[in-house]
């Protein structure tokens, strides 16, 4: 039986790093399979999911800057790597039962469908978790960014920004200082003066100028996303003052 939830269609951020557990670069199958497991249960109390995964666990445009590669290929190359992220996820998902769909940004037909916002809705009303890849198919662009702008294109409740190393938005660094106090609700200007590193301030505006809220949390807590979705007080919520 299914548990009443505040949020009834929500994208799940995750950046690329959240899938490398203890390694420096590439995926970590446990983890992977950790996450899958939280989104599993968020999916099986019949909320629409939808996720979009970064790539900062394989590459980043702007690390191949200075090496004679041009910024935006690095970029397109940052935006494939995060449809190998995709299809990994994807693959884990449908082992544990989750029927899943991948839609990129950059077409590839043999590999999974291309994005289209219609058919990204329709997937979600039937039932299967949506995997959003190669971010918004534009370089100097982040998957932030394209979390917040496919969130608003699909009218989500809610934008989860997943986090690994981190619980929500301090008011200093908390692995660094250990009286740092954590902000349960947070305006969006504030956070956006605050320049935070949760999120990239494109993505943030967005939200802002649109309203989305935005949750940022550790995904790494066993059933957080579940206390998010039925309305507790997990994590940092960033919202309009009232
Ligand atoms: N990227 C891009 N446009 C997008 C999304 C991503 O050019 O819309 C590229 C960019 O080079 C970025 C890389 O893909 O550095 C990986 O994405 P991101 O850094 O957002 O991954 P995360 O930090 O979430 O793991």
């Amino acid at each position: 039986m299914s548990t009443p939830t505040k949020y009834k269609r929500v994208l799940l951020k995750l950046s690329g790093e959240a899938l490398m557990g203890s390694q420096d670069f590439g995926l970590d199958a446990e983890t992977v399979d950790r996450i899958a497991e939280e989104i599993k249960s968020v999916h099986e109390n019949s909320v629409q999911v939808c996720l979009v995964i970064g790539a900062g666990n394989i590459f980043r445009g702007v690390s191949l800057a200075a090496a004679n590669i041009e910024r935006t290929t690095g970029d397109y190359m940052g935006m494939l790597a995060t449809v190998l992220n995709a299809l990994a996820m994807q693959s884990m998902l449908e082992s544990k039962g989750v029927s899943t769909r991948v839609l990129s940004a950059i077409p590839m037909a043999s590999v999974c469908e291309p994005y289209i916002r219609r058919r990204a809705v329709r997937h979600m009303e039937k039932g299967r978790v949506v995997i959003f890849a190669a971010g918004t198919g534009n370089p100097y662009m982040t998957t932030d960014t394209a979390s917040a702008l496919r969130a608003l294109e699909i009218n989500a409740d809610v934008l989860l920004m997943a986090k690994n190393n981190v619980d929500g938005v301090y008011d200093s660094d908390p692995n660094e200082n250990s009286d740092a106090v954590r902000f349960g609700n947070l305006d969006y200007m504030d956070a956006l003066n605050m320049r935070l590193d949760v999120m990239d301030s494109t993505a943030l505006s967005l939200c802002m100028d649109n309203q989305l809220p935005i949750v940022v949390f550790n995904i790494f807590e066993p059933g957080t996303i579940g206390n998010i979705l039925t309305g507790q007080t997990v994590g940092t919520l960033i919202t309009a003052r009232d």
